[in-house]
């Protein structure tokens, strides 16, 4: 398998090769596939184009390195993942450039990003020194019984380019701390920061060699890697964050091959605005929970109700802060709303706002494209057959409704197939926890808009939005066998 050459401590057009058993490697095919920015449109890097054999290879050098990284003292485990957030504190700046360069991250979301990463990191070193099991009660006399946690081998991962940073680092590390081996399938758009920047954090903080594995592949290329990982019975688990519809076909799949999957997939986030909320917060939280990223979070509010006593002065204010926010390069700090993905996210959210305007929408904010950009844009009157009112669409574009009351935004939200992320803003925070326990969602923030996370919580979703949970102390339910062994002090007498 022909080496990969490491092109200095510059990112930017490098050669991004596989991570296989602790080598940068090419693919076996020699193929690659230039990653370009969605901003500049310049080429970034040469990536590897992996296929089946590539990812069969890392999937053997992770199935390897498991007994030594699994029976890994706590103490030396720990060290790695403290290592890895000092080095990676090290390289913020440097990190921010990428994440903007190749994801068209502005700097805020990068400063979220990375402030996630280093939280990851440094709880799951503790997770070394978690317990790992428990002790319980037999009737049968002279028996001890115990429930014990042990890794379960290799995990798959295969992780989004929108988050690149977090959600390949979500989908890693906690794995990892658990005493798993990995082996990353980072989205095509983002190999470097959702791939190749996580074997070198780690790398250099210790991780053995083949625990954490790196395979990358060109543009449609990513069912021959999804589905190699699926079949192989060596892989145990895998860890999916990205669309419903491309996580249902995996859980499709999965099944055949009696695969257990953590599925992280699409909102269509409700944020609800009670009449007796503060107009001028509500505002900010809605801009800044749909906008943050230009939209391209899956927990962004996509759609906002507000009690009709509040719409008109809401809808006149939330349209004039949407209007004016700052829209363009995404490595100036300045810029709220930066390039969408790629021009075929661009069109998209063309074609969807289009055609809700000619099924009866009002834009009151934004809606013409502005290559590579599209503005934060607020509507209204959307007819429920629209598709923008139907799934998710992943850009910055919102749409505001009135209702009655807060009931029926609940009633409205839950008409949803998707249930990721909720959010209400209410003068009565014991209302908001009613309404939230009506809500079909995994996560629901009241008084605040529904992009949060912390590495710790329990995040996930319900119905068509996925199953499992990430976060730090859940993970263990899914990355864990529990294994149920008892002991005897004494021989035990038989009836036969
Ligand atoms: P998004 O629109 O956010 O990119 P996708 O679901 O298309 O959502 O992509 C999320 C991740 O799933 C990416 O890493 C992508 O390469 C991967 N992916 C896409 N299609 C498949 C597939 N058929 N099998 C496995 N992974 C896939």
């Amino acid at each position: 398998m022909p080496r990969v050459e490491r092109i200095g401590s510059a990112w930017q057009k490098r050669h991004i090769g596989h991570f296989i058993g602790g080598d940068w490697v090419a693919s076996d095919s020699g193929r690659s596939y230039q990653n370009r920015s969605p901003w500049s449109g310049e080429v970034l890097s040469e990536v590897a184009a992996g296929d089946g054999e590539d990812t069969q290879r890392a999937i053997t050098a992770a199935h390897l390195a498991f007994g030594g990284w699994a029976g890994a003292p706590p103490w030396r485990r720990q060290q790695i993942f403290l290592r890895a957030a000092d080095i990676l504190e090290g390289r913020r700046t440097e990190v921010l450039g990428a994440l903007a360069a190749e994801t068209g991250c502005g700097r805020h979301f990068g400063d979220v990003q990375i402030g996630f990463a280093l939280k990851l990191l440094r709880q799951a070193a503790q997770l070394a020194y978690q317990p790992t099991g428990h002790l319980l009660p037999s009737d049968v006399e002279g028996t001890q019984a115990m429930a014990v946690r042990r890794p379960v081998g290799v995990v798959a991962a295969i992780a989004p380019w929108n988050a690149s940073l977090t959600l390949s680092g979500r989908a890693v590390v906690g794995p990892l701390a658990l005493g798993n081996t990995v082996v990353l399938k980072p989205s095509e758009e983002s190999p470097y920061t959702g791939g190749a920047l996580w074997a070198e954090i780690l790398q250099e903080a210790g991780l053995p060699p083949g625990t954490f594995n790196v395979v990358t592949h060109a543009p449609g290329e990513a069912g021959v890697v999804g589905d190699t990982m699926l079949a192989s019975p060596l892989v145990k688990r895998i860890n999916f964050t990205g669309s419903t519809p491309t996580g249902r076909r995996l859980a499709e799949k999965a099944g055949r091959h009696l695969k257990r999957v953590v599925l992280q997939l699409s909102g269509q986030n409700p944020l609800i605005v009670v009449r007796d909320a503060d107009v001028e917060y509500a505002v900010n939280a809605a801009a800044y929970g749909a906008f943050m990223h230009q939209g391209q979070v899956c927990m962004c509010a996509r759609r906002v109700y507000v009690e009709r006593p509040l719409a008109e002065e809401f809808n006149a204010r939330f349209a004039a802060k949407v209007a004016n926010l700052p829209t363009g390069d995404p490595s100036d700090p300045a810029t709220v709303v930066g390039p969408v993905i790629n021009e075929w996210a661009l069109a998209l959210l063309d074609r969807r706002v289009k055609e809700a305007v000619e099924l009866g929408a009002r834009v009151l904010a934004g809606g013409v494209p502005a290559p590579p950009c599209y503005p934060a844009t607020v509507l209204t009157d959307v007819p429920d057959e629209a598709e923008i009112a139907q799934g998710e669409t992943f850009g910055p574009v919102v749409i505001v409704e009135a209702v009655d009351s807060a009931e029926e935004a609940v009633t409205r939200a839950n008409a949803s197939d998707l249930g990721l992320a909720a959010s209400i803003i209410t003068g009565d925070a014991h209302r908001g926890l009613r309404l939230a326990s009506g809500l079909d969602a995994g996560i629901v923030h009241v008084n605040d808009q529904p992009v949060n996370d912390e590495p710790h919580m329990p995040f996930g979703g319900v119905k068509d939005s996925g199953w499992g949970r990430f976060g730090l102390g859940f993970a263990a339910e899914e990355f864990c066998e529990l294994q149920w062994v008892t002991v005897r002090d004494q021989d035990r007498t038989f009836p036969f």
